[in-house]
């Protein structure tokens, strides 16, 4: 790691900050009091926005989206700040912060909460990459804000049995259960055309609901050799570029989950709303970077999965799916609804992934214990278990993000009345939330 000598600008700005944000506490409101803490809360999301990238030059993986001005990626890399002062900074911007009292609108508090947390999370992984070890929930509080319940073997098996009435035959269920799924494989030269299908569809069911920017837009690539399945890098200017990976298998339904999570109302759905609401008609710089250890992720990855649901409620997905999916990929539609009960009854078996990340990471088990416990109780083949396991390795404890975020997320909307029998209020629930910088600490204390 390089060392860096410079000037201590980022310590001497948020002390300055400090000084003045306990001036502005000290006077009485008034319009010019607010005022400042305008400019106050500003100068700290200039200074997140500059922690954030400068993190970024010692963790790859950190930054997963940067659309404001180059130059300041740029200075990041050119000043190439040690870690030590990134978290001395950080921990200065806090107590910047924790001085500035959140003033305005219901927005302008989840910001200050919003920076908070962001900031907190920061310097943790800052730890992170010193050396600090923590458990599975340290880490998973401490980064995104939230602890995936513990559960034993004991949860998995009713459902393990379930599948295995579902799937009878000789051998274990996991053979039974990759030989049926490998029956509703895309075929490699229809995966762009089932896609394209399965996003239209997605964008078509979001539309109606969510007042999406002019000019928003995607493109796809295929790719391979990667330790996710699919992913969206948000460029700014509402765009999205989504990647799927085709290095495996790709079954029927992770076309419609793809195209949701992905694309609408997923995450492209998510960051051109951020944009449009708080980059560009408040002015939030903050929101122009998005750090991926960090409790946005949580919002990000819940509201992603769970939109799959609330564009798709009930038997829709099954019918869109067999009525169009299943004829692009040349698969029987006849089928479709046996394929669909298995798959409700595996999705009940994500937790298993938590269960695998925590004893894995915490070094209970090594990577064949890991691969076997996905086998037994994910229901992962041998392949996919390898892959998530690169996953744990690369981004540990993120894993609860998909379904805890998931469950976290499902429970705010329906707490505000958007419950699946009440559509349209579901979708404004969800959209006001796709809009908002709310963390998932804000969507417990909205219970
Ligand atoms: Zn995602």
């Amino acid at each position: 790691m390089a060392l860096w000598r410079g000037k201590p600008v980022a310590v001497a700005a948020a002390v300055a900050l400090a000084a003045c944000a306990a001036r502005t506490e000290q006077s009485a409101p008034s319009t010019a009091a607010a005022g400042e803490t305008r400019d106050i809360m500003s100068s700290i999301a200039d200074r997140y926005v500059a922690l954030v990238l400068a993190l970024g030059v010692h963790d790859p993986d950190y930054v997963d989206a940067y659309y404001g001005p180059p130059e300041k990626r740029a200075e990041a890399e050119a000043q190439k700040l040690p870690l030590p002062r990134i978290r001395e900074s950080a921990v200065s911007l806090l107590s910047a912060l924790k001085a500035a009292k959140p003033s305005g609108d219901e927005l302008a508090i989840l910001r200050h909460q919003y920076l908070t947390r962001q900031l907190q999370a920061l310097v943790t992984r800052v730890d992170m990459l010193s050396g600090v070890k923590m458990s599975f929930d340290e880490e998973s509080q401490a980064l995104y804000d939230a602890k995936a319940p513990h559960l034993g073997e004991d949860h998995f098996r009713p459902i393990l049995a379930e599948l295995d009435r579902l799937l009878p035959g000789p051998g274990p269920l996991i053979e039974r259960y990759t030989a049926f799924r490998g029956g509703f494989v895309i075929p490699k030269d229809r995966l762009d055309a089932v896609f394209t299908a399965a996003i239209d569809g997605c964008r078509r069911r979001t539309l109606p609901h969510v007042d999406l920017p002019a000019g928003e837009t995607f493109t796809v690539e295929y790719v391979t050799g990667k330790a996710w399945s699919a992913y969206n890098w948000y460029q700014g200017g509402f765009r999205s570029v989504i990647q799927v990976n085709t290095e495996l298998p790709i079954a029927i339904d992770r076309a419609i989950d793809l195209a949701c999570h992905e694309g609408y109302p997923g995450h492209h759905v998510y960051n051109a709303l951020l944009e449009k609401h708080l980059v560009r008609e408040r002015g939030w710089p903050e929101l122009t970077v998005y750090p991926l250890f960090s409790p946005q992720s949580l919002i990000a990855e819940g509201t992603a999965n769970y939109g799959i649901e609330v564009a798709f409620p009930g038997d829709e997905r099954l019918r869109f799916e067999r009525e169009h999916l299943y004829p692009l990929a040349g698969l029987d539609p006849a089928r479709a609804a046996e394929y669909d009960q298995v798959r409700r009854l595996v999705d009940r078996l994500a937790y298993a992934g938590n269960e695998a990340a925590r004893r894995y990471l915490e070094g209970r088990i090594d990577a064949a214990g890991a691969a076997a416990w996905l086998e037994q109780y994910a229901l992962m083949p041998a392949d996919r278990a390898r892959q998530r396991i690169r996953f744990f390795d690369q981004y540990r404890s993120y894993v609860l993000n998909y379904n805890l975020g998931q469950d976290m997320v499902r429970a705010y909307i329906e707490s505000r009345g958007g419950t699946p029998d009440r559509p349209e209020v579901r979708w404004r629930e969800f959209t006001r939330l796709l809009a908002s910088p709310r963390l998932p600490g804000g969507l417990d204390a909205a219970r």
